[in-house]
Formats: C-alpha cells, structure tokens, sequence
C-alpha cells in the first residue's frame, strides 16, 4: 500500500494567550496532514510540535514530511524515528481514523487561569457543569497562589475535584509546602511539581506526601514512562498523545503496565483533538477526567470545532469536516 501524503502549514493565534510556569503563548503552530491512500479513502491528521516541551521543531516535522516525499510507502510512514513522537501521532491518525466511540463517558477538567482570574472564571465553570477542574500554578510569587488556592477550594462544591499543574516550576522546598498544604483539600493531583531532571526530588516527594503526583514534562514518550515506572513510580502519568506518538502504542503500553493515565490535550485543533477523545472514550483506558477543558481555545472558531463541554461522549465532534479545514489553509 502507498499514500498520497500532502501538508499544510497552519498558524492560529489563541483566543486569550495561555500563561504558564514557562512564559506565555500566544499561538499554536503546526501542520495539517492528507493522506489519500489507494482505494482513494483520505484521512486527516495533525502535526502540532511544542519544542518547549522537548518535542521536535516545526523545521524538524517539516524536514521529514519533506522527505517522505508525496507517495510514501507503508513502510516508510512507519519508519518515522521514534523521537518524532508528533509526526508519528498525525501520520497515524491521517492512515488510521478514530471511529466513533463506544458508549463510555468522561468528565473533562476545566482549564483555569493562572492566579486570581482562576477565582472569577470558576463560577461560570461550575455553572457550565465542569466537575473537574485544572489550576496553573509556579506562575505568580507561591505565598499569593497558596493564598488563593484556599479561596479556590471554599468556592468549591463537595463534588469537585481541583488539579494542580506547577509545570516544574517550584523547587523542592515550594512543593514540599504546597504538598503540605493540598493533603486536607480537595486535590486529585498534583502534575510536575519539580522539574524533569530533578528525579530523585520527585521520588522523593512522590513518597513523602499522600496528595497523588502526576508525571508530565517527565514523560513525553513512552520510553520514559517505561524507565519511571522501572524506578517504581508511585504516581500517574500525564500523557499527551498528541505529542506522545501514536494511539494504537499508547494503548498498548497502557493495557501491557496498567499504567494510571490522564489524557491531556496539547493545545491541538479538532482535527487532533477528535481523534484523542474518540479513541479515550473507546479504549476505556482511564475513567479519571480528560485535561482537554480547552474549548475555544482558537480564535478562530472552525479549529476549535463543536464545544466539548464538561462531559465527552462518543459522539463528539462527529462532523467535523476536516476538508473545509483542509481547504481552508493555503
Ligand atoms: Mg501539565
């Protein structure tokens, strides 16, 4: 079998810039994928790098669909080397689209802002049904954000669930503080309190305090997973498929460790986005809530796609209609 492989460049200004432990993001670029294959089937797929976050480049996604050439082999779309965790994941969902998924359902983490908006947006939140909720902290000076976090947890309904993201941005001493603090509070996790290098730290931590821990920046492909879950880490994972590699890998490393998994998004249009939901939904690999709480993320409202909401189903997004997308970009 061999494809007809064509790209576009895409380049979508966020609605309100993200801001993180690492600076602010104003836009999401990343590259559009058309794979024809012979019977004249088309699938879509989605390259969309975060170097920050170790990914590859746009230069390097670009350089080996450049490559591939424009009648890739089936061998060749496989032989994408394994650190291309983003080329990989869009070449796959371009050959192998995500059917609609089973009956399951999720709940899905809304994304809070950093510091105090996080307080003036919850209500609307709350109101739109979110039951699970996603705070960025590392971001202001740790003695307000603690501060805030107190005010956060009052305005909090005894069904919810807070999540902290500090992006490793505290050192050891913040976290032990704040670990400290998040055990008498409603906190479902805590992802990368410490930075990525620092391993015996977040052992450490992963031991020495009962709020569960979450691995993120650690673990952007599977090998490192693997090589945490060999140093007997305790904790979740946090893996963003988008950037992990393919979803059929993911599922297979899930099922084969009974890894602890929240699936996150990594700011990708619809066209990634779909795919990762329909597939959570279906595999059933996790009943904790989706970090994909990032409805209209885009200013443009034809990448965001229809709002997911505070619950996914199956269902989601199964019109999307990628060539218009496709036809869109030039
Ligand atoms: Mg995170």
């Amino acid at each position: 079998m061999s494809y007809l492989l064509r790209y576009k460049k895409y380049r979508l200004p966020l609605r309100v810039p993200l801001r993180t432990a690492r600076g602010v993001w104003g836009e999401r670029e990343g590259l559009l994928l058309r794979l024809e294959d012979e019977t004249g089937g088309v699938g879509y797929g989605e390259i969309a790098p975060i170097p920050w976050f170790g990914t590859e480049t746009m230069d390097e996604a670009e350089e080996i669909c450049r490559a591939l050439g424009e009648r890739p082999s089936e061998a060749e779309l496989a032989s994408v080397p394994a650190a291309l965790g983003c080329v990989r994941f869009g070449l796959e969902t371009a050959r192998t689209p995500v059917g609609i998924g089973g009956g399951q359902r999720l709940s899905v983490a809304a994304l809070l802002p950093a510091g105090r908006a996080a307080l003036l947006e919850l209500p609307a939140k709350l109101e739109a049904g979110y039951l699970a909720f996603k705070w960025k902290v590392g971001v202001g000076a740790p003695e307000d954000e603690l501060a805030l976090l107190d005010d956060l947890c009052a305005m909090l309904p005894g069904y919810a669930k807070l999540r902290l993201d500090a992006n490793g941005g505290w050192s050891r001493r913040q976290a032990a503080k704040w670990l400290d603090r998040c055990a008498d509070r409603p906190v479902e996790l805590v992802e990368q309190p410490l930075e990525p290098r620092d391993e015996d730290g977040l052992l450490g931590l992963a031991h020495d305090f009962p709020v569960t821990l979450a691995l993120d920046e650690s673990v952007l492909h599977l090998d490192a997973a693997r090589r945490w879950q060999g140093r007997g880490w305790p904790g979740v994972f946090v893996i963003k498929p988008a950037l992990a590699g393919p979803l059929p890998e993911i599922e297979a490393w899930a099922l084969e460790t009974k890894a602890e998994l929240v699936l996150s998004s990594a700011i990708e249009t619809v066209v990634g986005r779909r795919a990762i939901v329909r597939w959570a939904l279906a595999s059933g690999l996790t009943a904790r809530p989706l970090g994909f709480g990032v409805d209209g993320v885009f200013a443009d409202d034809r990448w965001n796609g229809p709002l997911l909401g505070a619950i996914a189903d199956g269902h989601w997004a199964g019109a999307t209609d990628e060539e218009a997308l496709w036809t869109a970009l030039n």
